[in-house]
């Protein structure tokens, strides 16, 4: 049977797991976090879950459907009943407009993880483990641990990180680097979660704003707090990416207050800095990143342009590369 490792357990390699696990392989995933889920995570706090990552997703591609559709029926999804709005600003002002759509958005329950938990259940999953350096001898993946730990005895490894870190693994390890020009693919956000009512105009708040990119509240979303979540645009974010906490609450407080104008008290919950979230859209999604040589396969939300859906996707295009590996080398034996 052969032995895969599978390092990080966000959605694309809980879903690659998955897959390859069905076909008879003998899966370890590996993550630095805590727990599975990636930038689909939300955070525990006494109160409720705080989405600090991915708000909601869609499904468009019958495959995802079709997943989309047992995360349903298991209870770890459900559809996210919000109301969408844009904030505009022209001339220096905001405002709120109607942008109703017809978009079916859904969530994980009780937290946005919930999915990737499901599909990586059963499987031998390593968490609070930062792979930093990989070896290839005698056709055998080795992978050692911040820690120290050694895990051997893989026939292929399947890297599942944003492109940056993967390069600085592959750098590490002495592989031959493949991420010259897609390691700036993923852009920073800040992300900030305040304690505040709803404001009525709406709980999915698209922004076309020089700071913003995204407001939502949680208030229809079953499992959590009450509270407005901003997402900083990746310029803003990326110009003020070493502020601290306080400079963060201060600027959701003034959007919140002033271009939302909620009237009710609003308090600070939690504000965290992702380095890698999501896609630029300036920069071509580069597609699956193979060392085919070494049964090494990268890949992400990033190969096919950012997003929990591509995400998924990549994941079932990775295991299909080492599925396919598998059967030709059979073929030619
Ligand atoms: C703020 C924000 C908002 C978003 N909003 C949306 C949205 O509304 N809708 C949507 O569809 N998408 C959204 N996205 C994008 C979505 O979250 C991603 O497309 C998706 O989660 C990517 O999944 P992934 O498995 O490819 O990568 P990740 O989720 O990043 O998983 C990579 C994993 O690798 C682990 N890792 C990294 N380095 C190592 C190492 N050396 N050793 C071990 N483990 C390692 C990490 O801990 C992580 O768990 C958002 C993302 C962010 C950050």
């Amino acid at each position: 049977m052969k032995k895969i490792a599978v390092i990080g357990a966000g959605l694309t390699g809980a879903a690659a797991a998955r897959t390859l696990v069905q076909q008879g392989f003998l899966v370890t995933v590996f993550d630095k976090g805590r727990s599975a889920g990636g930038r689909m995570s939300s955070k525990r706090t006494d109160q409720g879950y705080l989405d600090l990552g991915a708000q909601y997703f869609t499904a468009r591609s019958d495959v995802f459907k079709q997943q989309v559709q047992l995360w349903l029926e298991g209870g770890q999804a459900e559809v996210w009943p919000c109301t969408t709005v844009l904030l505009a600003h022209e001339d220096g002002l905001s405002s709120l407009k109607s942008s109703r759509d017809e978009q079916t958005r859904f969530i994980g329950v009780p937290s946005m993880q919930s999915p990737v938990k499901a599909l990586l259940q059963d499987i031998a999953l390593i968490t609070a483990c930062r792979i930093q350096k990989l070896s290839y001898q005698q056709q055998s993946w080795s992978l050692l641990s911040d820690e120290g730990q050694i895990y051997a005895g893989f026939d292929a490894v399947l890297l599942t990180l944003p492109p940056a870190q993967a390069q600085q693994l592959m750098a590490q390890s002495s592989l031959p680097v493949r991420f010259e020009n897609t390691a700036d693919v993923l852009e920073p956000c800040w992300a900030v979660a305040m304690q505040a009512e709803a404001s009525p105009a709406g709980d999915a708040i698209f922004c076309q704003h020089p700071k913003l990119r995204f407001i939502s509240h949680q208030q229809h979303k079953t499992g959590r707090n009450s509270c407005y979540i901003l997402h900083f645009n990746a310029a803003f974010s990326a110009e003020h990416l070493h502020k601290p906490p306080e400079f963060w609450f201060a600027e959701a407080r003034v959007i919140l207050s002033e271009e939302l104008k909620i009237q009710q008290s609003i308090e600070p919950l939690v504000a965290h800095r992702w380095l890698y979230a999501s896609q630029n859209d300036q920069v071509p999604a580069p597609g699956l990143i193979t060392l085919p040589d070494q049964q090494l396969w990268a890949g992400g939300d990033w190969s096919y342009g950012g997003r929990l859906e591509n995400a998924y996707l990549a994941g079932l295009k990775l295991a299909q590369a080492v599925i396919h590996s598998y059967k030709l080398q059979q073929e030619t034996v």
